[in-house]
């Protein structure tokens, strides 16, 4: 067992955001250590390496802007970065600015208790270290914990089995088998059209359909590309000033039951042949009104009846349990042409359901599906699950667990009452996976830098969130969500996709710069609704 080190900050994840609040913090002189359970920076970048991975904003947008230099010196090559690009690039800042010497791997963060009298964090890892640190800061990541699959059986299945979000370093090579997929998210979507590409069959099981939109990927279009060379700091400017970090996707002004049919397909095959999320800009009322939402919604599925050969399997694959957008749209290259191949098919589990995983793969209520392997796209315990799996316990020995019961509570998702000098990067109840998560990252990465310094120039021991401050939050959080479709969709974002986890609309959906101003606002006004003491020491 390793000696008893003290620190100002501990960071818990070395992806996006641990890897900024690591530079920041020591740029201000401080003390700090990150710990990362896998081997190498990158965090999703690093966990996600199905094939077909790539991110779903485009590249000169989903990346850090808080150094211009580096900036200037990276050169993506594709206008949706892949995977192993991304962990390139992630690899290339931990060490440009030298951030390895601080970062430490293969070790899993267990536990992390407050000591009142202290006023500071004693953190425990699975490597039996014990740290001790005036601030704790939580970079464990929205989509950070991968769901186990839950079916009866699953252990009998002789073939190997692999999860989208722990794909193996070395790849997979599928020649030859009959691949069962299980589920059709964002994951799915990505690799399914790469995994027919190779094995000699696949299978798709799909619970719910999702809605789509071609990324129409490529090399980087050299006029945009200067174009962003030319205008850099300007258009960051500009991304930060939409409601979802993303300048590429520019919002219409016009409310969709104003336009004529005529008006609104126009406008949204124009969006189509952009790709990406520029469909869900189209018009100013399709994340508020169910009937304008189903103008877009009709669209995509017109267009997936259009891609579809087999009538029966292109109604299976158009979505209409839920409005476009209230799940995370995903990007895809060639999804829906996949099921016009020979070696793919489609299960749809709303008419036959996942009885068990046999030895031998699949059995429905219908039938028996044969398998050589087995890939699990089920997604993640999004938003709460990193922090669930550390025992995390704040003032009087109280748990978050507990705190968290009935779903998340946070003041602006920076920080919990009852839980002083704890600090979550993207947390419930800010915009995080609403928003450019690039984007998104930074801004909280320097509110919590720049509230430190405050705390520490002052010789302020401790910042807490008041409950009232988090009750007023959490109010806001959900009336917000409420004028929206978002909680009509059975999403991850709502939990509804772990069994017995609470249902609460996770994210904040008042848009970027809202939200911003917001806490900008509170830490002008020293530090509104939360309560700062002196220091303890
Ligand atoms: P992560 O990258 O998740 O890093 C968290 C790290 O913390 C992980 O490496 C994890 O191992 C570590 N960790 C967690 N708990 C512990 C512990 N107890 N001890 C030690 N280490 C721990 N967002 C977008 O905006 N655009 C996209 O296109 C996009 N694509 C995505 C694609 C996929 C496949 C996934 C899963 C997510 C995607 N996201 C996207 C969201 C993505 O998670 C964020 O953009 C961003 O990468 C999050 O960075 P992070 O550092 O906050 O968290
Ligand atoms: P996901 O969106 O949660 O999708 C999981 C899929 O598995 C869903 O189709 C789900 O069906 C299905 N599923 C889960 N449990 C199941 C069960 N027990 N039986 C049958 N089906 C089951 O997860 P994801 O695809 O990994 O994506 C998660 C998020 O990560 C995305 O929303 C996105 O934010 C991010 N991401 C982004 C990209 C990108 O394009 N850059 C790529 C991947 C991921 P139901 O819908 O019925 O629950």
């Amino acid at each position: 067992m390793a000696g008893e080190m003290s620190l100002d900050a501990v960071i818990v994840g070395a992806g996006f955001s641990g890897l900024y609040m690591l530079h920041r913090l020591r740029q201000q002189g401080l003390s700090a250590r990150v710990y990362e359970a896998g081997t190498g920076v990158g965090g999703t970048w690093y966990w996600n390496r199905y094939p077909g991975a790539r991110v779903d904003i485009e590249s000169q947008e989903y990346s850090y802007s808080f150094s211009p230099e580096l900036d200037e010196e990276w050169v993506w090559s594709e206008r949706y970065a892949t995977q192993p690009e991304l962990l390139k690039y992630l690899n290339h800042v931990a060490d440009r600015f030298d951030l390895r010497r601080d970062l430490q791997f293969e070790t899993r963060v267990t536990a992390a208790r407050f000591d009142e009298a202290t006023s500071r964090w004693t953190v425990t890892n699975d490597r039996g270290e014990v740290v001790t640190a005036r601030y704790c800061i939580m970079a464990t990541g929205c989509l950070s914990v991968a769901n186990e699959p839950a079916f009866p059986g699953a252990e009998t299945f002789k073939g190997p089995t692999w999860h989208t979000g722990r794909w193996p370093k070395e790849g997979v090579d599928f020649t030859g088998q009959r691949v069962a997929v299980i589920g059709t998210g964002s994951s799915a979507i990505q690799s399914i059209p790469q995994i027919a590409a190779q094995a000699d069959h696949v299978t798709i099981f799909q619970r719910t359909p999702n809605f789509s939109v071609p990324a129409y990927n490529g090399p980087r279009d050299p006029a945009v590309v200067a174009d962003w060379a030319a205008n850099r700091a300007q258009y960051r400017a500009e991304a930060r000033e939409t409601g979802f970090g993303i300048r590429m996707v520019a919002q219409g002004e016009q409310p969709a039951l104003e336009a004529t049919p005529e008006q609104r397909r126009a406008e949204y095959e124009r969006r189509w042949q952009i790709g990406g999320f520029a469909l869900l800009g189209a018009f100013t009322d399709l994340i508020t009104d169910t009937t304008a939402n189903d103008t877009a919604a009709e669209f995509v599925r017109e267009k997936i009846r259009g891609i579809v050969k087999d009538p029966a399997t292109a109604e299976k694959l158009a979505p209409k349990s839920f409005p476009i957008g209230s799940k995370r749209l995903c990007v895809d290259t060639d999804y829906y042409a996949t099921f016009n191949r020979d070696n793919v098919s489609l299960v749809d589990l709303r008419d036959e359901a996942i009885e068990a995983i046999t030895a031998t793969g699949v059995k429905t209520s219908a039938q028996d599906y044969a398998a050589d392997a087995i890939v699990y796209a089920i997604g993640f315990d999004a938003m709460t699950g990193a922090l669930g799996k550390i025992d995390i316990q704040g003032r009087g020995g109280q748990t978050l667990t507990d705190h968290w019961a009935a779903g998340p509570r946070t003041y602006l998702g920076l920080m919990i009452a009852g839980f002083p000098n704890l600090f979550i990067v993207t947390g419930p109840g800010s915009p995080s996976v609403l928003c450019n998560m690039a984007v998104a990252i930074e801004q909280h990465v320097e509110w919590i830098s720049d509230c430190i310094q405050y705390l520490g120039q002052r010789q302020l021991g401790a910042i807490e969130a008041t409950a009232a401050a988090q009750d007023e939050w959490v109010a806001h959080v959900n009336e917000v969500a409420d004028t929206t479709i978002y909680p009509l969709g059975n999403s991850w974002y709502l939990g509804a996709n772990v069994p017995g986890k609470p249902r609460v609309f996770m994210p904040y959906i008042g848009g970027f710069p809202v939200y911003r101003d917001k806490c900008n606002a509170v830490a002008a006004n020293g530090y509104e609704g939360f309560a700062l003491s002196s220091d303890a020491r």
